[in-house]
């Protein structure tokens, strides 16, 4: 009998049937198929699944679950609903990611380093006036998080010309970036930083993070780019250090709710550029081929790949 993968999603059909149709031509040898065509008996088969934000119930009716593969690097969603439960999580870990992800943030970081937003706002007001040139050597950019995107978003700014340091749990080396960890070192760097990258998972420890406290110790005029996680952030802490000038702009991809709602001040705020979380968008074609590697080496030798640290909550 071919091992039965159910596919487990809140995602819209059509790209529903895309995964299940990838999925089917990588592991010809599976059986792959979507949640909702699964009986009862079929349920209890399944040692190990392929989800896309699960709805938590569902999952918990694989009775017999032994791992499950996330399509989506982030995990916060199913650490807060079914971290519970006995079997491992698996998340994405893809090159294409981090190489997508470190795009985005070196976009970003140029987009703040060159002035753009005030440019921009010149514009709208008909002003011609030149701002001082900085030199990249010069900008001091601190990323939070350095994972497997951070990582590679550091690396990227610092072959740009930056002066890049990064703020982990535990401490990292890593050529040309001054690493650090630990509460005291990240008040002493983000009085440094002119531009903060939120890179970080969303986890009890890292909600609410930046909040008062953090944008008090900015340095005056300090930018932010939040590709994280939007609860990382307390947005009324942020839109008073934006109002104040201890911010000087925030580019915001992701909320703590998505999308974000139309009332929401930070539409319309002068000082925030809004992004609808699009800074490195999951590729069905190259998360395929990494889902459908580990699910083979599981099904061949029983491996399971590194999983989620339940206790840490990434
Ligand atoms: P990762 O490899 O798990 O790296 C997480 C980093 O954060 C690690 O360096 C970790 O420290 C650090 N960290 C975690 N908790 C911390 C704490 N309490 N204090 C200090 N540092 C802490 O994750 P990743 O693959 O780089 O992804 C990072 C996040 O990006 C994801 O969780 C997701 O939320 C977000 N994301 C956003 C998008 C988007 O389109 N906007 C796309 C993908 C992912 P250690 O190294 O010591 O473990």
């Amino acid at each position: 009998m071919r091992p039965l993968i159910p596919f487990v999603h809140q995602l819209d059909n059509a790209e529903a049937d895309q995964w299940c149709a990838t999925l089917r031509e990588l592991l010809p040898s599976c059986d792959i198929r979507l949640f909702s065509q699964l009986s009862d008996e079929a349920k209890a088969q399944v040692s190990v699944a392929v989800v896309a934000n699960p709805d938590p119930d569902e999952v918990a009716q694989l009775s017999n679950l032994i791992w499950l593969h996330s399509v989506w690097a982030g995990v916060e969603g199913m650490m807060a609903n079914l971290a519970h439960l006995p079997f491992d999580i698996v998340r994405l870990t893809d090159p294409h990611l981090a190489q997508a992800m470190s795009e985005a943030v070196l976009a970003w970081s140029l987009y703040l380093h060159r002035d753009m937003p005030r440019y921009r706002q010149q514009q709208s007001l008909n002003v011609w006036r030149p701002q001082s040139y900085i030199d990249a050597c010069d900008r001091h950019i601190v990323i939070l998080g350095l994972g497997v995107l951070g990582q590679k978003s550091a690396l990227r700014l610092v072959d740009n010309g930056f002066r890049v340091s990064g703020w982990s749990r535990t401490l990292k080396r890593i050529d040309s970036v001054a690493c650090y960890m630990g509460e005291q070192s990240l008040c002493e760097l983000v009085a440094q930083a002119d531009i903060i990258v939120n890179l970080l998972p969303l986890t009890p420890a890292t909600k609410g993070l930046m909040g008062r406290d953090f944008f008090n110790r900015v340095k005056i005029g300090a930018a932010l780019i939040n590709f994280g996680r939007g609860p990382t952030v307390i947005d009324d802490d942020l839109l008073q250090a934006l109002d104040e000038g201890q911010v000087s702009h925030a580019v915001l991809d992701v909320f703590a709710q998505e999308p974000l709602p139309t009332q929401s001040p930070l539409w319309g705020h002068p000082a925030v550029t809004l992004l609808p979380h699009i800074s490195a968008p999951t590729s069905v074609a190259t998360a395929s081929r990494i889902v459908a590697a580990n699910i083979s080496t599981y099904l061949t030798q029983g491996t399971i790949p590194p999983s989620v640290d339940k206790t840490q909550g990434y």
